[in-house]
């Protein structure tokens, strides 16, 4: 089932290394790059159906083709390293094990948009990744691949490794964008979008490290090639990071669209310890919950995720065997999300930490079945009336839990309402 387009090097020894990484191809699509239009590496990279790999899954060169023409403008590069969302590491892959296969996709997406300053953000606990990274990009400019003249041609190209201070909504683009600024990373209202007003109020493109370092498959081999992998509207290959309750936890390459239960019970070698599954994280811990009847025929791509009511997400599956306790899940769901609340919005800052009490009260078995619905009210009322979609990604797989897993609470409840009569 494993596919290797993103982590072909990845099993070779130093990897990382320019040395190692050009021997076995990176950079050998500049010359095809150069000797290209850039409207033409738009189109192809459109053709070939690349989705952005960040979470949203928007078409990457449609995304290009939003930046306004000819505003006189610098145009930017922010690529998305900050992967923080919980139970996502793929990204990590790539930046550690083969960070030139990234600058390879960079310098082929700057060229498309016109961009002649990039700036990587990466999130802040990612010591490892950022010293790998950097020596690869201070190796790609002693070599001529970064720098006033790229490959030789009269292209400049600057990279910036931006480090991050350890906050989940600067994985938002805008908060992102703030953080880059200099200034506090809290979300902006939108529009204006940023590829109409982004770093600097300027014309910017935002795309994850693995959206990014899909492209130099796309431009070497072409979009029908690249097509060849996935499903029609999902193409590609995409690095599912698989953890929780499995015997074979890890990140592994697989095409789109190949069948959930399968996936766990062949590549990850199925639940652990001969114990029954009891439900399915399909994306990171923002997506709603998957039951295993429902999981029964999903498929790993965004249009069956969305016709299940979930989401695909980052791609970071988690496993929850029998044993899990889905009132304690909700309850490190909530308190992880209203911890990385920025505070701008009063239904996320508050909202949240009033769901963070009731959960604890239901908890300390001495919650009420009022409790439980409240919660399940709240989630309805924080949803979509904030500026960024933090809030939304507590609520939706809160509400997920809450209406299929209802029995759990109602046995906290059950207990809190024996223990009472008890005394
Ligand atoms: Fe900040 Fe939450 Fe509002 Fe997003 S939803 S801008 S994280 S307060």
């Amino acid at each position: 089932m494993e596919v290797k387009i993103l982590s072909a090097r990845f099993h070779l020894k130093n990897s990382n290394t320019l040395k190692v990484a050009k021997k076995h191809g990176a950079y050998k699509t500049l010359d095809k790059l150069f000797a290209t239009a850039p409207e033409d590496v738009i189109d192809e990279v459109k053709r070939s159906g690349l989705r952005g790999r960040g979470g949203a899954g928007f078409p990457a060169g449609v995304k290009w083709g939003f930046l306004p023409k000819n505003t006189g403008k610098p145009v930017y590069l922010a690529v998305n390293s900050d992967e923080s969302e919980p139970a996502t590491f793929k990204d990590r892959y790539i930046l550690v094990k083969d960070p030139h296969l990234l600058i390879e996709g960079i310098i082929i997406c700057a060229y498309a948009i016109g961009c002649h300053d990039t700036y990587i953000y990466i999130r802040g606990e990612y010591t490892t990744q950022v010293k790998v990274l950097q020596a690869a990009i201070d190796e790609a400019y002693a070599a001529g691949y970064l720098g006033e003249k790229v490959a030789g041609q009269d292209y400049r190209l600057d990279v910036t490794v931006h480090r991050g201070a350890g906050a989940y909504v600067c994985g938002e683009e805008t908060a992102l964008l703030e953080s880059i600024e200099g200034k506090k990373g809290q979300p902006r209202s939108k529009p204006p979008f940023p590829a109409v007003a982004g770093l600097y109020g300027c014309p910017t493109i935002i795309n994850n490290v693995q959206t990014i370092a899909s492209l130099p498959f796309i431009l070497d081999k072409g979009a029908d090639a690249y097509k060849a992998y996935g499903t029609e509207k999902s193409p590609g290959t995409h690095l599912f990071g698989i953890s929780g309750h499995v015997e074979k936890p890890g990140m592994y390459e697989l095409p789109l669209g190949l069948p959930l239960l399968e996936v766990i019970n062949t590549v990850a070698g199925g639940v652990w310890k001969g114990r029954k599954l009891k439900g399915i994280i399909p994306g990171g811990s923002s997506t709603p919950v998957l039951l295993p009847e429902e999981a029964a025929d999903a498929t790993l791509d965004y249009e069956s995720m969305a016709a299940h009511k979930t989401m695909f997400g980052s791609g970071g599956i988690v496993v929850l065997d029998e044993t899990v306790d889905i009132v304690q899940l909700v309850k490190n769901l909530i308190d992880f999300y209203h911890h990385e609340s920025c505070g701008q919005c009063t239904p996320c800052r508050e909202g949240l930490g009033w769901m963070l009490k009731i959960i604890k009260k239901i908890l300390r078995r001495e919650g009420t079945m009022d409790d439980v619905l409240l919660l399940r009210e709240l989630c309805d009322n924080i949803e979509m009336k904030t500026v960024c979609v933090l809030s939304a990604a507590c609520t939706m797989p809160v509400r997920s839990y809450l209406d299929k897993f209802r029995h759990e609470f109602e046995a906290y409840v059950a207990d809190a309402a024996t223990a009472q009569a008890c005394q």
